[in-house]
């Protein structure tokens, strides 16, 4: 814990993964897990880990890179921190993000930016950049993050590390805070396949504060690495290989296909007539539901509170005014509009119908496939500054994204080379609840 400390300190400089250093409560938990019996030592005893700062731990502020929660201290932890502590884990600190995870920059955060490892002039992906920047820059060995529409995979790849966004439902969400609750889920970032799988055995499960968590047994991940995808069934859709995707990361990915060959994968081209259709689908969506969420930060109940008010209304207003930055009231306005008795049909009734067809899209092709491969990201990471937080530039990016969230499927990034020196990253898709087969693909893979 002690050198761990020390490297932070000294990475912290370059990098700002971090937003809270636990340094006091790490310590603490150190020295008590020193009197630990070692007959009682779970599987991640000692091992220190980063949290997103969107999932609560007790007595630590959990703030949502916003000024909304600055100050902001949970009485209770997420079931995945509890699930941690259980197992030995020291919890080093909460990550930066893109405010209320609503961003693909880490640059929307309140805190200040997060930045690549690999080239400080790059941003580190987001909306989870702490969590990955901190692996990458080897703060810390495993971090927490979460992914609503790629926050896991895209900043993951960006920094040349292992990302993993789980079956919707095979991780509480008890504690992470709701961006889009039918589309949010906790992810788990390394440096290795096999430290991923180790970690998403020890947080996966049914949990009583979670309706939505699924009661399917948790298998031990890392049995599922053996190296073995002789016949494999690969299935790569032909536009994640196609227009707007960078011709080099098309390459980089052409040669990892030509890998799970050689292992015995047999991989074929197939097509995914709505894809198009995803980015749209996913914002309206995702805003409808964050508008909802968001209400809460009222300045009454938790947080921020307006200090220039005259009446209730003015203090709702002011609080939302003040405490949200541009990209959060963005969402809220549109997604408030999308579900407006005018427009809701034309909107959101659509968009839902649409994640409908996408999703029968990908049954089709589960069908006959055991996996859907193709690049995490469309591009390598984007210049600091340079996407100016315009959404739109992103959109290339989420078509690939966006589908394991609006599916609920699982979906893994893992390094597969490096483009100008920045690396890039293979996505792998499964079937619902089958992680498994992720891990083992990547694993053979990596
Ligand atoms: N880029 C997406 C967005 O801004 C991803 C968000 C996420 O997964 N949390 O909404």
């Amino acid at each position: 814990t002690e050198a761990t400390l020390q490297t932070i300190e000294q990475r912290e400089e370059k990098i700002h993964a971090f937003i809270h250093v636990a340094k006091e409560e790490a310590t603490k938990r150190a020295e008590q897990l020193d009197q630990e019996a070692s007959n009682t030592r779970g599987s991640l005893f000692g091992v220190p880990i980063g949290i997103k700062d969107n999932i609560v731990t007790k007595d630590m502020t959990t703030t949502c890179a916003s000024k909304m929660l600055e100050d902001f201290v949970p009485v209770y932890n997420a079931t995945a921190i509890d699930k941690l502590e259980a197992a030995g884990a020291i919890n080093m600190g909460k990550l930066n993000m893109d405010e209320f995870a609503m961003g693909s920059t880490t640059e929307t955060s309140y805190f200040g930016n997060t930045l690549n490892p690999w080239n400080t002039d790059y941003v580190p992906g987001g909306s989870s950049g702490g969590s990955a920047a901190a692996v990458a820059a080897g703060e810390v060995p495993l971090s927490l993050g979460s992914d609503t529409g790629g926050s896991v995979r895209q900043p993951a790849a960006f920094c040349g590390i292992v990302g993993m966004k789980p079956t919707y439902g095979r991780i509480s969400r008890f504690g992470l805070t709701a961006f889009a609750s039918s589309l949010d889920q906790i992810g788990t970032l390394s440096r290795t396949v096999e430290d991923n799988a180790l970690l998403l055995s020890v947080i996966a499960g049914e949990d009583d504060n979670d309706s939505s968590s699924s009661a399917k047994a948790v298998p031990d991940f890392t049995a599922a690495l053996t190296g073995d995808i002789n016949g494999l069934k690969v299935a790569v859709p032909t536009p994640y290989l196609g227009e707007g995707v960078d011709a080099e990361i098309a390459t980089a990915v052409r040669e990892a296909i030509t890998v799970l060959e050689s292992l015995g994968a047999v991989c074929e081209e197939v097509e995914l007539p709505h894809i198009q259709y995803a980015p749209t689908t996913y914002y309206v969506i995702s805003s409808s539901e964050a508008q909802s969420n968001l209400s809460r930060f009222d300045g009454l109940r938790y947080g921020y509170h307006t200090e220039n008010a005259e009446n209730l209304e003015q203090a709702y207003f002011r609080t939302r005014q003040e405490g949200f930055g541009d990209e959060v009231k963005k969402r809220i306005i549109f997604g408030t509009y999308a579900m407006s008795a005018d427009h809701h049909e034309d909107l959101y009734v659509r968009a839902q119908k649409t994640r409908t067809l996408i999703a029968q899209d990908f049954d089709t092709v589960f069908e006959k496939y055991d996996v859907v491969i193709g690049p995490t990201t469309a591009t390598t990471a984007f210049k600091l500054g340079e996407t100016g937080g315009d959404q739109l530039v992103h959109y290339a990016n989420d078509v690939l994204a966006v589908p394991a969230n609006l599916t609920g499927r699982p979906a893994l990034s893992v390094p597969c080379g490096f483009v100008n020196e920045l690396p890039v990253g293979l996505q792998i898709m499964g079937k619902h609840f089958d992680e498994e087969t992720l891990y083992k693909v990547a694993h053979a893979y990596e």
